[in-house]
């Protein structure tokens, strides 16, 4: 029997208040959040609503937990898969998976469907790592076939993330397929401060704590990163039986990360 995992459905509780710093994109987010809320305004209008939206950007900048947020807001089941998974696995599986996944999300409808690492199954097809890539050639041919197949007025909106969307296959970009991007960038020193923000909401602070300055001085941290960071510190904190994490925890928990991820580079070559 396989291992790969079906679609696993969820209802996100996650609200885009979650999700901090990506402004940039909020009104492209708001506009797919109100179709899936009132799919049937939009078709009054003969407005054609997107089918797939692409999620670029590097890793923990938020892709998958944007996906959630939209879901949640939407308050429509989110159906997820990862592509990666079906990498290595028998001839079909991962477009029965898809398959699965789609009929599941038709008949729930409103819906939202995410694919997470995209690029694992959709780089160009025939380029790349030499032969025996059936199985991801048939997975991406299933999503394909399955864009293909809904209407927009099915009302199952794909979501899907990469941070390689320079080798996705062109087939996944046309029009009625991928045809809209929102880029999630490495946060910059404001959001990397709102990231933060999110982030401490349970945690008790220290007077000494001073958000910004961590933000300016955490230069390259993602969002997931940014999680770890607070972690960490409150970590130290109870370690050292403090009842608030302090500046200097932080201090310990910034250091101890980016020490660790030169030591990873150094291992990884
Ligand atoms: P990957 O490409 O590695 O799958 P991703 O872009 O999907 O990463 P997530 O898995 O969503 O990133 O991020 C991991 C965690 O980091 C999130 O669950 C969240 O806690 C935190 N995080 C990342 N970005 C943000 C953000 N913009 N605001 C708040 N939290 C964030």
């Amino acid at each position: 029997r396989s291992k790969a995992r079906r679609a696993r459905k969820e209802t996100s509780t996650a609200t885009l208040d979650d999700v901090a710093g990506i402004e940039s994109a909020k009104r492209e987010i708001a506009e797919i959040i109100d179709f899936l809320k009132s799919p049937e305004k939009y078709r009054a209008l003969g407005a054609v609503m997107p089918k797939g939206v692409l999620l670029v950007g590097p890793p923990g900048t938020g892709k998958t937990l944007l996906a959630r947020a939209i879901a949640g807001e939407a308050e429509v089941p989110f159906y997820s898969i990862s592509a990666s998974e079906f990498i290595e696995m028998f001839v079909g599986v991962g477009a029965a998976r898809v398959r699965d996944m789609f009929q599941e999300a038709r008949k729930d409808a409103p819906a939202l469907t995410f694919i997470d690492e995209l690029d694992a199954i959709g780089r160009s097809r025939g380029a790349g790592l030499g032969g025996g890539h059936d199985e991801r050639e048939q997975t991406l041919n299933q999503i394909l076939t399955e864009m293909d197949g809904f209407e927009a007025h099915e009302n199952v909106l794909v979501l899907a993330a990469t941070n390689r969307p320079d080798v996705l296959d062109s087939a996944l970009l046309r029009p009625g397929r991928f045809d809209r991007k929102i880029t999630l960038d490495r946060p910059h020193k404001e959001a990397r401060t709102a990231i933060l923000q999110v982030h401490v909401r349970k945690v008790p602070l220290a007077e000494d704590v001073n958000l910004e300055q961590l933000a300016a001085r955490t230069i390259g941290f993602s969002g997931a990163d940014l999680k770890n960071l607070v972690n960490e510190a409150a970590l130290t904190a109870a370690r050292e039986n403090l009842h608030e994490v302090t500046a200097h925890c932080f201090e310990l928990a910034r250091d101890r990360i980016i020490l660790g991820e030169e030591r990873d580079a150094h291992l990884t070559p």
